[in-house]
């Protein structure tokens, strides 16, 4: 649901961006998040923190790509701005270091669908897209384009994007992508995991479609 005036956007951006900090996804100023505002959105600023972080500090960017010259948005603001362009249904995104999803992108790897719960970001894996400068156009380029069809992504040597029809459920599925990441980890302890066959996708799939939980905005 959008939110109904600026003030309420930021609120809600700032209790987001707080409670990442609070699930350890983020911590000193290595996440962004943003919410679909007006004709464009709003953003965390660069180097924010869960201390620093306040609802006048963050940036309003138009559909022109322009913002207030006093303030400074986060250095990734260009990976957000061309995910919502890509989705229409895309309310909010958030980009982490979570510990985890780090750990398995620093593979330049998808996360395979070694465990059910993988396909709740549309697919039977989760793709890695290849690693760029952050802040780069070919950075938001590849994550934007991943996007489309997926509600999440690595990013390799980097982090993770999710994106939501709300902030609660960007924030959801960065999370979960998080756990799944964790359990993969811890899995392949033991060697590479089983992955799921096509048909136990096509089934997955087939049942998780019915029941619309998480399924990714399209
Ligand atoms: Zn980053």
């Amino acid at each position: 649901m959008a939110a109904s005036s600026e003030g309420d956007a930021r609120r809600a951006l700032v209790g987001a961006y707080r409670e990442v900090v609070d699930l350890g996804l983020t911590e000193l100023s290595s996440g962004n998040l943003s919410v679909r505002f007006g004709d464009g959105m709003l953003i965390s600023p660069t180097g924010a923190s869960g201390e620093s972080i306040s609802e006048d500090s963050l940036v309003y960017i138009g559909s022109e790509d322009s913002w207030d010259p006093g303030q400074k948005p986060s250095s990734e603001w260009q990976l957000h701005a061309r995910i919502y362009r890509g989705s229409a249904a895309t309310q909010a995104v958030v980009h982490t270091h979570s510990d985890y999803c780090v750990a398995v992108a620093c593979h330049s790897k998808p996360l395979p669908g070694f465990h059910y719960m993988v396909g709740a970001f549309g697919g039977d894996d989760v793709p890695c897209v290849p690693y760029n400068t952050f802040g780069s156009d070919e950075l938001a380029r590849d994550v934007a384009d991943a996007l489309k069809t997926r509600s999440a992504c690595l990013m390799s040597n980097h982090g993770a994007t999710a994106r939501g029809g709300n902030l609660s459920a960007a924030v959801k599925l960065a999370h979960r992508l998080e756990i799944s990441c964790r359990h993969y980890v811890l899995a392949r302890a033991l060697g590479e995991p089983r992955h799921l066959t096509p048909e136990e996708w096509s089934e997955f799939h087939r049942r998780f479609g019915n029941t619309g939980y998480g399924r990714p905005a399209s």
